[in-house]
Order: C-alpha cells, then structure tokens, then sequence
C-alpha cells in the first residue's frame, strides 16, 4: 500500500465512522485534572476540540464511545495494514526497541539524580 492509498483509506475510514449515528459519549470532564470548565478552540470532522481551562489539556469532547472505537480497530483495514507491515517490519522493530532502551536509561538516569 501507497503512502497516499494509506491515507486516503484512512480518511476514508474516519469518514464511514461519522457517518454513523450515536458514535459519540456524553460530554466529559477532563480526564487530566477532572475540570468541567472547557472552551471550544475547534470543530474538525464533526470532533470538538476543546481546552481546560483550569490545565489547558486539549482533548476532544464529547468523547467517541469506546465501543466505536473498539469496533474500528477490529475491522480496520489501515490499522490492520499499521500493526502488520509497519510494527512489524524488522527496521521498525529495531528502530522501536532502540526508543524504548532510551527512554529506560532516561528513567534510570533521573533516579540517580
Ligand atoms: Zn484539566
């Protein structure tokens, strides 16, 4: 698959979600400090994008119910071809277990200081 094919089905697919009805939850506090006070900063693709205003945590409000998403990732063709070909791949491996070494010496680091 195509850079452009991948997103284009990614796109795609995002698209048949939104055209399903009730794929949303009800509106959520926010799930960093709890705050019920948001903003709208912006809608994309029927999403609103909102902003804490007690932390400024961005997050996207009402929530996609976790059964819609669940459901996604089973049937996904994109996700399918992600977890597959890309994670999967031997340099993609590699180049993963190398972050996660990093981010383990980082931690390791900081408690000696
Ligand atoms: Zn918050």
């Amino acid at each position: 698959m195509s850079k452009t094919k991948y997103f284009d089905s990614l796109l795609n697919e995002w698209d048949s979600i939104i055209k399903k009805k009730k794929i949303f939850s009800s509106i959520k506090p926010c799930s960093a400090c709890g705050s019920k006070k948001f903003n709208k900063i912006f809608t994309k693709k029927k999403l609103n994008f909102v902003i804490c205003k007690n932390c400024t945590h961005v997050f996207i409000n009402p929530p996609i119910k976790e059964s819609v998403i669940i459901n996604h990732f089973k049937k996904s063709k994109t996700w399918s071809y992600w977890s597959n070909k890309i994670l999967n791949d031997k340099k993609q491996k590699k180049i993963e277990k190398k972050k996660l070494n990093e981010k383990k010496k980082k931690k390791i680091e900081k408690k000696k200081i």
